[in-house]
């Protein structure tokens, strides 16, 4: 026999399942994209998250240029 569990529990088990697929912002193309498939940048003690390593690769150009300035 199944254990009688009460529906409440359920659902909640299944909110924190869509909890874990987190979304996060790119700061270079301000695109929203799952957490887990972030490329992870430490950046002057930040640690910043990107959709792709073509917008981590160009946030890391454009900070150049801004102190060459
Ligand atoms: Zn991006």
């Amino acid at each position: 026999m199944y254990p009688k569990a009460p529906s409440s529990e359920s659902v909640a088990g299944k909110g924190a399942r869509e909890i874990d697929d987190v979304m996060v912002q790119d700061p270079y193309c301000e695109a929203y994209f799952p957490k887990r498939r972030a490329v992870h940048l430490n950046f002057e003690g930040q640690d910043l998250q990107f959709c792709s390593t073509r917008c981590k690769d160009e946030f890391l150009a454009a900070q150049l240029e801004k102190k060459d300035q």
